[in-house]
């Protein structure tokens, strides 16, 4: 597609560049536009990334939680999907640089999400990954899957208790789920698979830099999901800076401890969208927009979701959460919409702040809905229905819906599969070959 453009049908031509919730919002809403839309991703799937941690630890397959961006928009006539990564943008010549060839357009929408921040620590990362993409939960299902495995064949009473320890770093939502989700697998799903090891012994262990979980809730609720996990037997470490990664293990300012799985759930930096559009960013690398989502000087160029930085309010930006990058996504293709068909767009945009929940385990959750606090089997319940109306938003409603909520009452890990990766034979097994 060298050079290609939509300009000889008079048709703007809009580009989107990533199918995550802001992209995909921002198509769905052009879809009666007078233009042509194209909708360029890395991935063929749209990915519903809040039940990520679920595919990590074996509750639910990728295809409960992933859609092909394809079938999504196979009946919006006016758009077309590219698979591609994109490399680069000419935002003077209106070119988007994707596998290699340029892509032309009218209209830019820049929507390509966050990916992980190791505090420019990178090596880390080989030792302690991040659940970003499908691949990455895979892997680290299987990375916890075989420290099972290779604990059943292991003699040895320190390697084994290393290889039984589960380490997460970082007490966000995503860190707190992950660690509660590690506890129960060990406890309650496989507890009799094995023969040699008690899964139950299994330690898992959270630490978090700040002085609380969930900094986003409110000090109660953070209290109550720290209560929560060690109820699961989570052992949370508040104030205490990780200092070091490596093969056996974390380092802290306080403590160093033996862990074969290490999982990274503490900081994420926006896309390399900064870069390509050469346009100023915040500290977390977000292209700063203005009031209508464009960037400085460019009326047609807009970043919508976690690449981008709006401010709401003096010292209040617009959060990296789905409903934040559904809501902008949509306004910003209402508006683009709008302008094409010579109307008034919609008015300016305003940010509906749906709450914010964390589950722990599965049958407790903390979970704020405007003023309202709600915690254990309530929270967990609002957390439940919310999860399963907007992942079966985009998927068959019933079959996703029962078969998730049979897998997820019912302890049934069904998805308990070494995949993606080779599975090693346990060390001793190795040193005797
Ligand atoms: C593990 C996890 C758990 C989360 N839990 C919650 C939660 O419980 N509640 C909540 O509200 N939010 C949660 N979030 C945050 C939420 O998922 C994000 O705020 C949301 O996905 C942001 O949407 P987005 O469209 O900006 O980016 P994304 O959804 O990340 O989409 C970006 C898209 O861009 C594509 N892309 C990126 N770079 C390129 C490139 N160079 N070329 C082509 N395509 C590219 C990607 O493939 C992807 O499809 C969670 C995030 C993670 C990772």
């Amino acid at each position: 597609m060298p050079g290609e453009s939509h300009h000889s049908n008079e048709k703007p031509s809009i580009v989107i560049i990533g199918a995550g919730f802001a992209g995909l919002s921002c198509a769905r809403a052009l879809k009666d536009a007078r233009a042509n839309v194209t909708v360029i991703d890395r991935h063929n799937y749209h990915l519903f990334q809040p039940l990520l941690y679920q595919v990590a630890t074996a509750s639910l397959s990728p295809a409960d939680i992933a859609q092909p961006i394809r079938s999504i928009l196979k009946d919006q006539a006016n758009t077309r999907v590219l698979l591609g990564e994109v490399t680069g943008i000419d935002r003077h010549n209106r070119q988007v640089m994707v596998n290699g060839s340029a892509v032309l357009f009218d209209y830019l929408i820049v929507a390509t999400g966050a990916r992980h921040s190791y505090f420019g620590k990178d090596q880390w990362s080989e030792h302690a990954p991040g659940i970003k993409t499908v691949d990455d939960a895979t892997r680290v299902r299987a990375d916890i899957l075989l420290a099972f495995e290779q604990a059943e064949a292991e003699n040895d009473r320190e390697r084994r208790k290393a290889l039984l320890t589960f380490v997460v770093i970082g007490g966000g939502p995503t860190g707190v789920e992950m660690a509660g989700a590690i506890a129960e697998l060990a406890r309650n799903s496989i507890t009799r698979d094995f023969r040699s090891i008690t899964p139950h012994c299994a330690r898992v262990v959270l630490i978090e830099a700040g002085p609380r979980l969930l900094p986003a809730l409110t000090p109660s609720m953070s209290d109550e999901a720290r209560a929560a996990l060690e109820r699961l037997g989570v052992e949370v470490r508040l104030g205490e800076a990780v200092t070091n990664v490596t093969p056996s293990g974390v380092t802290t300012a306080k403590d160093s401890i033996s862990a074969r799985t290490v999982i990274w759930a503490a900081g994420v930096r926006a896309s390399e969208a900064g870069q390509w559009l050469d346009t100023p960013t915040d500290r977390a690398g977000r292209v700063v927009v203005n009031k209508d989502f464009s960037i400085p000087g460019y009326r047609r160029i807009y970043a919508v979701g976690d690449t981008a930085a709006f401010r709401m309010a003096e010292d209040r930006f617009l959060p990296g959460v789905a409903p934040a990058a559904k809501q902008a996504g949509k306004w910003v293709g209402e508006s683009i919409s709008a302008r094409i068909a010579g109307r008034i767009g919609p008015g300016p945009f305003r940010y509906a702040d749906l709450g914010s929940m964390a589950t722990v385990g599965r049958r407790e959750a903390v979970a704020r809905l405007g003023r309202t606090e709600m915690k254990g089997l309530i929270g967990w319940l609002l957390w439940s229905l919310v999860h399963v109306y907007f992942l079966i938003g985009f998927r068959n409603r019933v079959s996703v819906a029962a078969s998730w909520a049979w897998s997820y009452v019912t302890y049934q890990r069904g998805v308990r599969l070494i995949t993606g990766r080779s599975a090693p034979l346990p060390e001793k097994f190795e040193e005797a070959a």
